[in-house]
């Protein structure tokens, strides 16, 4: 796969690019990544790449003919990095794992000069908080994308993580057993396979329904999954309500 990053500020990908696993899935070219300086391609005389709104007001906002002759002949799938965008999740990451090339595109200070949307194939955001700048957005998005991708990490560490089926991933323990009184549960000894998948599985359920109730209301849960949460604390009024195909309300 290649990513092709657009920015003002390249040197800001420098500790991204060189360490940990992203820099072992560029040296075992499972991923290219590109880092292009937006400001190469501006033609004003000045070499600016920003100015005012023409309407007035505060801040710089980046201009359109350096991104568009920047990224005019990029193939991949161009994302333009904006608050205003679809948030970004799981299900978005596995779908750009799919493509063989994307660009991402960052906006700064300001922001974009609107008519810069219609030259990329869609905006997406972070989350509903506003960034300086585009360039960790980027990054959280790259990052997401890439360790995704065959021979980035082992295939077993992706399964059962979070997000998968709209679970989290259940809590993993290390050595010792005993840590300042907070023990391992015994079962994670017992060896049977059978029955520490089970216990994971609970623990799935139970962490997602507790940390976050919307995901948990789209699992489809199976007569098993429903054994194991009443196993606890499930209470009869939340079985019944999904028995019945009820919107089920956690509390
Ligand atoms: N004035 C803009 C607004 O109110 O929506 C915010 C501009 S922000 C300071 C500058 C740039 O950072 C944006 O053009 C975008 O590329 C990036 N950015 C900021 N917040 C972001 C977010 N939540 N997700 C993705 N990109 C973001």
């Amino acid at each position: 796969m290649k990513i092709t990053i657009y920015t003002l500020f390249p040197k800001m990908f420098d500790g991204f690019l060189t360490n940990s696993i992203i820099k072992r899935a560029i040296s075992k070219k499972v991923v290219q990544i590109k880092i292009v300086n937006i400001r190469d391609y501006t033609k004003d005389k000045y070499g600016r790449v920003d100015t005012p709104p023409v309407s007035g007001g505060a801040g710089l906002i980046m201009k359109c003919q350096p991104i568009v002759d920047a990224i005019k002949n990029n193939n991949g799938y161009k994302i333009l990095l904006s608050p205003r965008g679809k948030t970004f999740n799981e299900d978005k990451a596995k779908a750009l794992a799919k493509k063989k090339e994307i660009a991402l595109i960052c906006g700064h200070y300001e922001g974009v000069d609107e008519r810069v949307n219609k030259y990329v194939d869609e905006l997406v955001s972070i989350g509903d908080y506003v960034l300086t700048g585009g360039e960790i957005a980027s990054m959280a998005i790259a990052d997401s994308v890439i360790r995704l991708l065959k021979g980035a990490i082992t295939n077993t560490s992706l399964d059962n993580e979070s997000f998968n089926d709209n679970l989290l991933e259940y809590p993993q323990y290390t050595e010792p057993y005993n840590y300042k009184g907070a023990k391992v549960p015994d079962v994670l000894y017992s060896g049977n396979h059978k029955v520490i998948d089970r216990y994971n599985r609970k623990m799935q359920l139970k962490l997602t329904k507790k940390y976050r109730p919307d995901l948990f209301r789209k699992i489809k849960l199976s007569k098993e999954d429903l054994r194991l949460l009443n196993e606890d604390e499930y209470t009869k009024l939340e079985l019944a309500a999904i028995k019945k195909g009820k919107k089920y309300i956690p509390h």
